[in-house]
């Protein structure tokens, strides 16, 4: 079963009762706006947004949040920002700490609306929010003061859930310093229902520097944010969360996921919402992983793919399972050859997982309709777009044995454009062709029996009427028994005299696409 559905069968039979009453499913999802934003992160927000978009295309009313972290503080500086000018700010909520670029409110609006773009753009847009907007409309007072009056059962959660010991005069809060403007630095002392005493000083955490300061405030309304578990505790709550998964990393035995569950329970006395988590989205390649401060970002990921292969990348793998993806290698190229057998699959009629996958790897406006296109394989657009001698239209049309309609020819025109970003971007070696236009040097390092097999196929290409790439392709492997030559030795010839590396693009296929007299000359050594 497509694994989105399962996730969504279980929303169904857990909140039966509020499907029932017409009240909207709540699937929540969250991003800390600290710096650019890694591409692995798409794989919580995808896993959030189709699970939205399952239920809904069932008929259900679902409500998807999606909250821009910009309360927590500065914990660290991204390797691509001045560490002078954010020193100062470590421990500050990022909402208000100056934007690195001007024209944005703050620091957490410049990153956070940048990733927001991203999820739109994919189709994995939802009601987007600011955890600073929660904390100062007052919905968390509530569950503030529940944690400041029970603070020792918070203690006992965190000894008895994870082994973590907190000292006895640990209250689970941090206040924002009213005179510097600190979050990390700042220690509660007192609480007395109503308003907390505070330090802020330097020996409160390693990183944050506090100002010295001490004094007596409310907690509430904006002025303190709660540590990370608590605090997604207190979001379910707030937000009435019905399914929120989140990465593995949270999952683990004593792990955040299983405290912020205990707090919801026993001190919030509320049930968290269902939630699995994802496995990790590693992207590997050399360019990608070096290109912006040592983290290939969504947005990047974002301008690689077209968005429905982007959607299908992270749709494909069930969410429990690992996605490594190195678009230097033929990744790409095989996540296109997966498409078109997805394409080919859904437009015979069949509907099983596969469809699903396909179905909701495009677009909510895409799917009513999907008409029937040729698809060329990528890997062969790929191989095109680097001959400028030929025309991809007609090549193409040859391909399909049939004049190209206007849909064919947008997606063919989409393909070049991704494939050449790609050869330019991304793409090994390996994959960069040029047809050398006079016999290239390597030649002479094929043996004799290569030689006279490849005087042996142009004889008997001479004989042919008319050349494609299926009587090639037979011609080939007739010539190659006949020689004795094993496959690399004999393909490998043919790829140097044209190519002058010892790989290229299917033969048969590659070899139509020249003319008779170019290959014969060629086949032969001569100019
Ligand atoms: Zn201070």
């Amino acid at each position: 079963m497509f694994w989105a559905d399962t996730i969504a069968d279980e929303v169904e039979r857990r909140y039966e009762n509020l499907i029932k009453a017409g009240l909207p499913l709540v699937v929540r999802d969250e991003k800390t706006a600290s710096g650019r934003v890694h591409v692995g992160s798409l794989r919580s927000a995808s896993m959030h947004a189709i699970v939205a978009d399952v239920l809904r295309s069932r008929g259900h009313n679902v409500k998807f949040l999606f909250e821009i972290n910009d309360f927590d503080p500065m914990d660290g500086i991204p390797s691509y920002l001045d560490t002078t000018t954010y020193e100062k700010y470590m421990g500050v909520p990022l909402c208000n700490i100056p934007s690195p670029v001007e024209g944005f409110e703050n620091f957490a609006e410049y990153y956070g609306q940048e990733y927001v773009k991203v999820l739109d753009k994919v189709g994995f847009g939802a009601k987007v929010y600011r955890a600073s907007e929660l904390y100062r409309s007052g919905v968390m007072n509530e569950m503030i003061k529940k944690a400041l009056e029970r603070r020792a059962l918070v203690r006992d959660i965190y000894f008895r859930i994870s082994k973590s010991e907190k000292p006895e005069d640990w209250y689970p809060l941090n206040v924002i310093c009213e005179n510097c403007g600190n979050l990390s630095a700042t220690k509660i002392t007192g609480f007395d229902g109503e308003l907390v005493d505070y330090t802020c000083s330097s020996d409160t955490i390693a990183w944050a520097k506090g100002c010295g300061h001490s004094g007596r405030m409310s907690p509430y309304n904006g002025n303190a944010k709660f540590p990370w578990k608590l605090d997604w505790a207190a979001k379910f709550v707030a937000q009435e969360v019905n399914f929120e998964g989140g990465g593995k990393d949270h999952y683990t035995k004593g792990g955040s996921r299983q405290v912020a569950e205990a707090i919801a329970r026993e001190i919030f006395d509320h049930e968290p919402p269902y939630g699995v988590f994802n496995e990790f989205f590693l992207v590997g390649g050399k360019k990608m992983s070096s290109s912006k401060g040592g983290a290939a970002t969504a947005v990047e990921m974002a301008e690689t793919l077209p968005v429905h292969m982007l959607r299908l990348l992270l749709l494909r793998t069930p969410i429990n399972r690992q996605i490594d993806f190195d678009p230097d290698s033929d990744a790409i190229p095989v996540l296109y050859d997966l498409y078109d057998k997805l394409a080919e699959k859904y437009w015979s009629g069949v509907r099983d997982d596969d469809s699903q996958v396909f179905t909701f790897s495009h677009l909510i406006d895409e799917r009513a309709e999907f008409p029937v296109r040729y698809l060329p394989r990528f890997s062969q657009v790929a191989f095109l777009v680097q001959m400028p001698h030929m025309d991809i239209y007609e090549e193409v049309a040859k391909m399909k044995e049939e004049e190209l309609t206007d849909l064919d020819i947008a997606e063919l025109d989409e393909r070049a454009v991704y494939a050449k970003r790609w050869l330019k971007e991304y793409a090994d070696e390996k994959f960069i062709f040029t047809l050398q236009q006079t016999i290239p040097d390597a030649v002479s390092t094929l043996t004799e029996t290569q030689q006279s097999a490849l005087k042996l196929l142009s004889d008997k290409i001479e004989l042919l009427e008319t050349i494609d790439g299926q009587t090639l392709h037979e011609l080939i492997h007739e010539v190659k028994g006949e020689s004795g030559l094993t496959p690399q030795e004999f393909f490998g010839a043919i790829y140097t005299v044209f190519l002058g590396k010892d790989s290229g693009p299917k033969v048969g296929w590659f070899l139509s696409t020249l003319t008779k007299d170019f290959l014969i000359k060629r086949l032969r050594g001569e100019e």
